[in-house]
């Protein structure tokens, strides 16, 4: 089964796609971390993505999109995945789309994703970054929800309570 975790920055969307990976025996694959892993490489590459993750901007869905295409043909995902953070947007998902069975979107209010993002304190994680990164979500990741909603696929998880009642109302789901 593949299977995209999406939501707002601070909607625990990396937490809910770990807990729900080792229930289904899946493998979770997540482009914040991917992107983590490069951004520490001393490589032009490296310097290129560090500097527009702290900026709370998005990398290019050209190199993105390769990047994820590459990392689902290993033998850990052949039996399906859990993507937490891609595709991100639509013209992402024109360039390469991994073809989910479902769509769990996990839906926190923006009062609560500042709370919790503030509460964080990751390096990217600023006042200018997290409205930087809110501004890309409602323009450009919310168009690709209304995308699977249209198709049947979005199943709508309300983000705001606890980790193991969020988990349940995922795993009830299915
Ligand atoms: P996340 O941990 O999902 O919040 O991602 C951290 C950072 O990695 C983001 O702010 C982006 O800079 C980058 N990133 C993660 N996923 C994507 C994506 N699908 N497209 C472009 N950039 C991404």
């Amino acid at each position: 089964m593949k299977i995209l975790l999406i939501g707002p920055q601070g909607s625990g969307k990396s937490t809910q796609a770990e807990l729900l990976a080792q229930h289904l025996g899946l493998s979770k694959i997540s482009t914040g971390d991917i992107f983590r892993e490069l951004s520490k490489e001393n490589s032009e590459e490296g310097m290129r993505i560090r500097q527009i993750a702290n900026e709370g901007k998005l990398v290019d869905d050209e190199t993105t999109a390769k990047i994820v295409e590459q990392r689902l043909k290993k033998e850990d995902s052949s039996n399906g995945f859990i993507l937490d953070g891609y595709p991100r947007n639509i013209r992402q998902k024109q360039i390469f789309d991994p073809g989910f069975d479902k769509v769990i979107f996990l839906k926190v209010s923006d009062e609560e994703v500042i709370k919790r993002l503030t509460a964080r304190g990751r390096a990217d994680d600023s006042p200018e970054a997290i409205k930087t990164r809110l501004n890309l979500y409602y323009g450009q990741t919310v168009p690709l929800l209304d995308d699977y909603k249209n198709k049947g696929l979005l199943i709508e998880i309300d983000g705001a309570g606890s980790i193991e009642d969020v988990q349940n109302e995922i795993r009830k789901a299915f």
